[in-house]
């Protein structure tokens, strides 16, 4: 069976791809599946940090590799925090990350408070062969957490296209509208397309 390889070790992303390429007859693995190898994300955009995640697989394994960079972009902080979303404040520390973002706003008024999340999505092929796909979510940064769903930002996050707070959502209900499903969907619309190339 063909093989892919999500370059990620979060099994709930891994998860989440693997039930739209399985139709596809497609045997999905990870990181976590293979030796540990160092991968030194320093990119300055979401794509360029997925193209390093993608890149440093396909040179390791010899497969095809799908990889993913997401962040936060507030307007007021002109786009931070950016590629640096999961490490803010602290490393992968939501409650502090989500602590710093408040104090940067802190007087900013809600006409001001606009902010976006944006996924990268990047295929590559051992042969080269590439494909890129984006998604965004449109919202403003609330002065107070509502909801207890999600993860890192959402608890002050306000989709402005559902008027309601992105931790209020379900897991499928933020599927629908988000910056990841968003990005994924346009991925396997062109999927077969970058696969047979
Ligand atoms: P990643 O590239 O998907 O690992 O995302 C990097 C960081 O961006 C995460 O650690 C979170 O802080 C933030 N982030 C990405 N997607 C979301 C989301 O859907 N909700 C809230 N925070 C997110």
């Amino acid at each position: 069976m063909a093989e892919i390889v999500i370059a990620t070790k979060n099994p709930g992303k891994a998860r989440e791809f693997a039930q739209l390429l399985a139709p596809k007859g497609i045997e999905v693995k990870t990181l976590a599946d293979f030796a540990p190898f160092e991968i030194v994300e320093n990119g300055q955009t979401f794509e360029e940090n997925a193209t390093i995640k993608a890149q440093a697989a396909v040179d390791q394994l010899g497969l095809p590799v799908l990889a993913d960079d997401s962040g936060l972009m507030v307007d007021a902080l002109n786009g931070a925090p950016g590629v640096y979303s999961a490490r803010y404040a602290g490393d992968h520390d939501d409650d502090a990350n989500n602590a710093k973002l408040l104090r940067e706003l802190a007087g900013v008024p809600k006409e001001k408070r606009t902010a976006h999340f944006h996924t990268t999505i990047v295929g590559l092929k051992p042969n080269g062969a590439k494909l890129v796909t984006n998604g965004e979510v449109r919202g403003h940064i609330l002065t107070a957490p509502q909801g207890d769903q999600g993860f890192g930002y959402d608890p002050l996050f306000f989709v402005d296209e559902l008027q309601t707070g992105m931790a209020t959502l379900t897991a499928e209900e933020k599927n629908a509208i988000s910056h990841r499903g968003r990005a994924l969907r346009a991925f396997m619309d062109q999927f077969t397309q970058w696969w047979e190339a």
